[in-house]
């Protein structure tokens, strides 16, 4: 699954974790709301539920400690351990709870309700995201991120499936979620070859070359591609052709959507797609870069969030649209 060089030294975050690991039965402290689960991926399922005593909702992730023949559970251990760490990031979702059973263990995780950016990312029309939106997304990513890069932790899965939202419209607040790839960077260790989602990993990746905070912004980089433009900058007829148009960058800088966009955007964009690792800007430095200074000239905020509440019928919210620069 994964190769890490230097046996001994461990990139898994493995430090006392002070969640209490309850035995519990989370099904009697919980009702898990009927309807389709939040998501699943290859080991794990999500799954809306309440807790009884207090009826707020969460997110329960419920994790299988057997995969593939193989004992994973210090993997989850991991994953606790990082949801820790990030616990003051509100960038980051919160970890509530953790339950354990003879074959799964379940993080109860704060409910991100506006749910993936990756619906927004894929829709037409009024669903999509204006380039405004973008921005103010992007800014609260970056912010995760750079969070996490300051911890050296690297997450290396970034895409718009772990992006999460508190709320859809009113457009809420970004949450990172999945911390199942990640990786803790040490100094004198290097981490190789963990491999992401093939649209979004980075040429070092698939060049068995040393994974740094960089690899996290080149997926920052497709990421900002597909909020813009709603197509996918390297994505192939198959992995192979995927895997090629990343590694020689190939890539349409022409298309329609890209050029209506603003210079600064398209620069963005190129400052994070380049094939050297450390020429690409850091989490820090995106934050600092124009395209997401620059204010909307013809947009204030309250015409923007009464813009984005017309086109789903609904009131505008104004706690939690970003403050414009001038009113900070
Ligand atoms: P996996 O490792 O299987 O990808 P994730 O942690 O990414 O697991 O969760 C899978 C999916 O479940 C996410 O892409 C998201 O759609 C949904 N999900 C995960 N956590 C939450 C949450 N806290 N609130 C709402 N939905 C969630
Ligand atoms: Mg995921």
């Amino acid at each position: 699954r994964q190769t890490e060089t230097n046996q001994g030294a461990t990139a898994l975050l493995l430090d006392n974790i002070k969640t209490p690991i309850r035995t519990e039965s989370f099904q009697e402290l919980y009702n898990v709301i009927p309807g389709k689960e939040l998501g699943r991926g290859k080991f794990a399922i999500v799954k809306r539920c309440m807790e009884k005593s207090t009826g707020t909702e969460y997110a329960a992730k419920f994790l299988r400690k057997r995969r593939k023949g193989q004992d994973c559970r210090v993997d989850v251990l991991h994953e606790i351990a990082v949801l820790e760490l990030t616990n003051p990031s509100h960038r980051i979702i919160n970890l509530h709870q953790v339950y354990e059973t003879l074959t799964e263990m379940v993080l109860v995780l704060e409910y991100a309700a506006g749910r993936e950016i990756f619906n927004q990312c894929v829709a037409e029309g009024d669903e999509a995201f204006t380039q405004e939106e973008v921005k103010w997304l992007m800014r609260q990513i970056l912010e995760g991120v750079a969070f996490l890069h300051r911890n050296n932790i690297v997450h290396l899965d970034l895409k718009p499936q772990n992006i999460l939202l508190t709320s859809a419209c009113p457009l809420g607040d970004i949450k990172i979620v999945d911390f199942g790839l990640s990786r803790r960077l040490c100094q004198n260790q290097e981490l190789r070859e963990i491999m992401g989602t093939p649209e979004y990993v980075a040429p070092e990746i698939l060049n068995y070359e040393p994974i740094s905070t960089a690899t996290d912004m080149w997926s920052i980089g497709v990421l900002a591609y597909m909020m813009l433009t709603r197509t996918s900058p390297f994505l192939g007829e198959d992995k192979q052709e995927t895997f090629l148009n990343i590694s020689q960058i190939n890539i349409d800088y022409t298309e329609d959507e890209l050029q209506a966009l603003s210079a600064s955007a398209i620069h963005f964009i190129q400052s994070l797609l380049i094939k050297e690792p450390k020429s690409r800007a850091s989490a820090e430095e995106c934050l600092r870069h124009h395209w997401l200074q620059e204010q909307a000239q013809e947009k204030t905020e309250e015409n923007l969030t009464s813009e984005i509440c017309q086109r789903a019928h609904t009131k505008p919210a104004p706690p939690s649209y970003p403050p414009s620069p001038s009113s900070l």
